[in-house]
């Protein structure tokens, strides 16, 4: 044995150890009916050429490392924003399994979530009764003042009526007749994670708020809405409530789950923390308005602030890199009449000036990127004020209003020239991508290291280097607590950008006698 309980290896260093390498290579001899080497080398070749790329993007019945997740992730994630609300998902146990351990692998948190875990005969039978006790036993063990339901693939396939099945749960006395249970249908044969966010915040609006729109006047309560869309970035909560705060602007932040997924460990645990209330949501149509930060993926929502709020959800672009900060805290002001404060005019100086000092750096320098609509279209936009170049621009999930008006931020730069926008691919088409047409680097999510590894993999000047900015992100640690909006989340990105690229500079540099081409640090 090459470890014992004193001596207890992960498994990167166990697997060196020469019991498992002989295990691994006598397992590879006598069962896997392993292709000769040279086949292998060949074929991997094979994959990364010109003509493997016109056949990859001829698939259609595939998809290999999606650039997206399924709709009930997005439904936990916005009802985890709500207080003492319990994210309940009607379906498979190992769909939420799965939720939970996505979210805690990203957040480095326990996520609360409870599945009514239908199994064989609920997929014949319906899932009517797994939900009456999973609503009955949600509310006795957990207490929670909200149960917040959504549906995986399995209720959706067999054609479950959430609005039927908790009415009847009313009924039937499973849960009191005025004991909130919004909820959402989230099939994940359709949309995304994103997708589902937007459902499962309708679900939430409109239960507080459709039936209960007599004496309600928009501006009366003198608040603006923010509706985050699915974000992962805690900073991003605390930079907008920031911004707002110090313009003395009263809001409303609707989903926000910066308290529950960053409690302290003082030694208790919190099941719930923080969160938007239900006085708050039912007295959102009392704002002024409503602003969506990621507008392409609000859809839904956006539908029913217009019609039942009867707001103007006024259209604003998500708020990163220079431009469009500027763009989202004018028309905060506009529609409070609150001046920006002095402290967000040196804010945004200070960013000037840090564009300034590194656009050298940065200029030209080409970029692949993929992720949410909104994201992906609000660093594009910031890579352009920077000088940088985007390349290969991959949204698995937005329509062709998203490409169109995306292509027009290209269009409008010289440096948008060479661009090109591919939707509903992933992450293999990007592999092709970045093998024919190399960027400097990509900006996506943790899953791009396998595209970094294949192209390191053909040598070293192939190497596309992976800069983590995104969802999810495990493979390492607290990123999920950086801003990527306002001024503040334009100079953490910047700083972020220029570093890779000095880093790259370093690395490129590094041969004693050969490449260290002068005495400074900077090359
Ligand atoms: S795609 Fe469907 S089956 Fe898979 S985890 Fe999501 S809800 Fe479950």
């Amino acid at each position: 044995m090459s470890q014992d309980v004193e001596n207890i290896k992960t498994s990167y260093p166990l697997f060196t150890d020469d019991e498992y390498k002989d295990n691994l290579a006598r397992k590879r001899e006598n069962y896997e009916e392993r292709h000769p080497l040279e086949k292998i080398q060949e074929v991997f070749e094979w994959t990364t050429t010109e003509e493997y790329k016109e056949i990859n993007f001829k698939r259609k019945a595939l998809t290999i490392n999606p650039s997206k997740a399924c709709q009930p992730l997005g439904a936990v994630l916005c009802a985890l924003g709500f207080e003492k609300t319990m994210p309940y998902v009607h379906g498979s146990q190992g769909c939420v399994a799965y939720f939970r351990s996505y979210f805690n692998r990203h957040f480095k948190e326990p996520i609360s979530c409870v599945s009514d875990s239908m199994t064989e005969d609920a997929a014949v039978f319906g899932g009517q009764k797994n939900m009456y006790d999973g609503l009955e036993n949600c509310k006795a063990m957990y207490k929670p003042d909200m149960i917040a339901v959504s549906t995986t693939c399995m209720a959706e396939v067999i054609g479950d009526d959430l609005n039927a099945f908790i009415g009847n749960a009313r009924k039937e006395g499973h849960i009191p007749e005025d004991y909130p249970v919004p909820f959402a249908h989230t099939p994940s044969f359709a949309g995304s994670h994103t997708t589902g966010w937007d459902a499962m915040f309708e679900g939430i609006a409109r239960y507080f708020t459709l039936k209960y729109m007599e004496g309600k006047e928009v501006g009366s309560n003198g608040k603006i809405n923010i509706v985050p869309g699915f974000e992962t970035y805690l900073g991003n909560f605390r930079v907008i409530q920031r911004m707002l705060k110090e313009m003395d602007v009263d809001y409303s932040f609707l989903s926000d789950p910066s308290e529950v997924l960053d409690t302290p460990a003082d030694g208790e645990f919190r099941m719930y923390a923080g969160g938007t209330t239900q006085d708050e949501v039912k007295d959102a149509p009392n704002a002024i308005d409503t602003l969506f930060l990621q507008p392409w993926q609000s859809m839904k929502t956006r539908k029913l602030v217009k019609n039942t709020w009867q707001q103007p959800a006024t259209d604003i672009k998500i708020p990163m890199g220079l431009e469009w900060t500027d763009e989202f805290l004018m028309k905060i002001s506009e529609l409070t009449g609150k001046p920006i404060s002095a402290s967000l005019e040196k804010e945004r100086g200070r960013l000037v000036d840090m564009i300034t000092d590194s656009h050298a750096w940065l200029h030209g320098k080409k970029f692949a990127i993929w992720g949410d609509a909104d994201y992906v279209m609000g660093l594009t936009k910031f890579l352009l004020e920077l000088g940088a170049e985007p390349t290969h621009i991959l949204c698995n999930h937005a329509n062709k209003r998203w490409q169109k008006a995306l292509q027009a931020i290209l269009d409008a730069s010289p440096f948008g020239k060479n661009c090109e926008i591919y939707r509903g691919k992933d992450l293999w088409h990007m592999r092709s991508l970045v093998f024919t047409n190399k960027p400097d680097f990509m900006i996506g999510n943790s899953y791009g290291k396998f595209i970094q590894r294949d192209t390191l993999a053909k040598g070293k000047e192939f190497e596309v280097p992976l800069i983590r900015i995104g969802f999810p992100i495990f493979d390492r640690h607290h990123m999920h607590r950086d801003t990527t909006l306002g001024y503040e989340g334009a100079m953490q990105i910047l700083r972020t950008l220029v570093n890779a690229v000095l880093e790259r500079l370093d690395e490129e540099t590094s041969i004693m006698g050969e490449t260290d081409y002068n005495y400074d640090l900077v090359r």
